[in-house]
């Protein structure tokens, strides 16, 4: 807990490997219980109060997983601490139905966020009508959307997430999260979300481009745009220890010349905004 009593809420964390095979074993009960309990280790290890944990596998609202996973984290008092977010399926459309069914349900259990994510889900243009009933979807329930957007190559000038960003951020008033910063697409990342109020940016993974950007440069220059209110302290725990991902970027919000109550924004309160706790 910062001084300023806000909660420092990772808005990127994974159960576990955050690879589908590992996630699909967890879903079918086994070890379920045991990868939450670290992942809460982990957490406390690292001073972070409430995580938005993403759920990759598709399976987990089709069947009992979701229900089992909510039941336990009920039983064990956890609800306080995990915030889900929900992957569900790319349809086709006469599948529509049954998919925005699947997500009533998982919101009807407290999931509050839907999670896009191109590469993994394969994701063309072709399915952004598609997409966009999900998030209209998302809008009618009060859920969040986080977009998997990043790329580390300049070479291939390719970020499917910031695409399909640009086209629903134009088409639903709902918040929507640009994961990873864009990466090495954090200016486009930037002025997309200086275009749509309602996009926030979450800064998980970006760290790993330090070889390749000046990132306290690139952040003081996104900051200056957006201001500090539209920037979420995220690590994509456990493929960036949390831990030391958390203390590398205070020590960057630091030198980009932050104060306390700004950083605090950063680390949770505006998290708290996004997820409706506050205005
Ligand atoms: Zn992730």
């Amino acid at each position: 807990m910062s001084k300023i009593d806000t909660p420092v809420i990772d808005f990127h964390m994974h159960p576990g490997p955050p690879w589908l095979p590992t996630e699909r074993r967890l879903h079918k009960a086994v070890n379920m219980k045991e990868h939450l309990e670290q992942l809460l280790l982990d957490m406390d290890r690292a001073g972070i109060d409430r995580a938005v944990t993403m759920l990759l596998d598709e399976g987990w609202f089709q069947g009992n997983a979701g229900k089992r996973l909510i039941a336990l984290c009920k039983k064990e008092l956890w609800d306080e601490r995990f915030i889900f977010c929900g992957m569900f399926d790319i349809f086709r459309p006469y599948e529509a139905n049954d998919v925005l069914m699947n997500v009533e349900n998982a919101a009807g259990m407290g999931v509050r966020g839907i999670k896009i994510h191109p590469v993994l889900q394969r994701i063309t243009k072709a399915d952004f009508p598609n997409l966009q009933l999900l998030v209209r979807k998302a809008e009618e329930l009060g859920m969040f959307v986080v977009v998997h957007a990043y790329s580390e190559t300049i070479e291939e000038y390719d970020n499917m997430g910031l695409e399909i960003v640009a086209y629903i951020a134009a088409k639903a008033n709902v918040p929507i999260i640009i994961a990873h910063a864009g990466g090495i697409d954090f200016s486009r990342a930037v002025i997309l979300a200086q275009r749509f109020s309602n996009i926030m940016i979450d800064l998980s993974y970006f760290y790993k481009l330090e070889n390749m950007l000046d990132l306290n440069m690139t952040l003081r220059w996104g900051i200056s745009i957006l201001g500090v209110g539209r920037f979420l302290f995220g690590s994509d725990h456990p493929s960036c220890q949390a831990a030391q991902y958390k203390e590398r970027m205070l020590e960057s919000l630091k030198e980009v010349g932050l104060n306390e109550p700004e950083i605090a924004m950063i680390m949770g309160k505006n998290a708290l905004r996004v997820l409706g706790v506050t205005k």
